[in-house]
């Protein structure tokens, strides 16, 4: 222990249908991942969760394997993304993981950070964040985990197809940040370092703010854009890919 290293990975999407993340996130945990001080994990961790009362044999076996890593003395924080957002006590406590607020400031060494999954700065995209705030919301999560799993099952499978639909007929330009956004984040956070995932474009961005220079840090999508950003005691940053050769 204490490497001074802390690590940050997101969208995984998690699926029984891929088992090439779940190998990747497998070793990732068993390798690297094992001697750090602290993972976090922005989001999207599982492609879809109904409830953590759901014994899929896939959710179960990566329940498993974080509760291995939080048990041999790493720290395991949690933000929810908008596949995952249901992952509730009950997984916390499984996996030993802490579920942090959507919007979260960290600092390291002398930098402060800011941690978000990255939805709620895609502002353009109205008709999502209409329905962010629907399934966000106490009383609609509470009738959704009052169903049978089974109905929660086949539901799932049909929202999930709907969804894909909407995103292919989006605009690109929509789907993205807005940089509105990105840029009253940095003012009201006073973060030097902006770190997200969700939009699946990888890349280490300069954000401009005020005659300062920022940065933003998008995390990619596993496994083919998989990419872990690692930070330092004192705060100096790199990013890695971790996509299978
Ligand atoms: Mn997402």
């Amino acid at each position: 222990m204490a490497h001074g290293r802390t690590l940050f990975i997101s969208d995984l999407h998690l699926d029984a249908a891929d088992p090439i993340a779940i190998e990747l996130f497998l070793h990732f945990l068993r390798a690297e991942a094992s001697t750090c001080d602290a993972l976090y994990i922005l989001g999207d961790l599982f492609e879809t969760w109904i409830g953590d009362d759901d014994d899929e044999p896939t959710r179960r076996r990566v329940v498993a394997a974080l509760c291995q890593l939080t048990a041999n003395g790493v720290q395991c924080f949690f933000q929810h993304g908008n596949r995952d957002f249901l992952l509730g006590p009950g997984f916390m406590a499984a996996s030993g993981c802490t579920l942090l607020p959507d919007l979260t400031t960290l600092e390291l060494g002398e930098r402060r950070f800011v941690l978000m999954h990255g939805d709620q700065l895609c502002t353009d995209d109205r008709r999502y964040q209409r329905f962010r705030r629907i399934v966000r919301n106490g009383l609609v999560q509470g009738a959704w985990l009052a169903l049978p799993l089974g109905l929660r099952r086949r539901l799932a499978t049909a929202l999930r197809h709907r969804s894909r639909v909407y995103t292919r007929q989006m605009a690109d330009s929509i789907m993205d940040v807005s940089p509105a956004a990105v840029t009253d984040l940095m003012r009201s956070t006073g973060a030097e370092v902006l770190v997200h995932g969700h939009t699946h474009r990888p890349a280490v961005h300069p954000v401009n703010v005020d005659g300062k220079t920022y940065t933003r840090i998008v995390l990619g999508d596993w496994p083919d854009q998989a990419s872990v950003l690692v930070v330092d005691s004192d705060g100096q940053f790199t990013v890695r890919s971790l996509a299978p050769q």
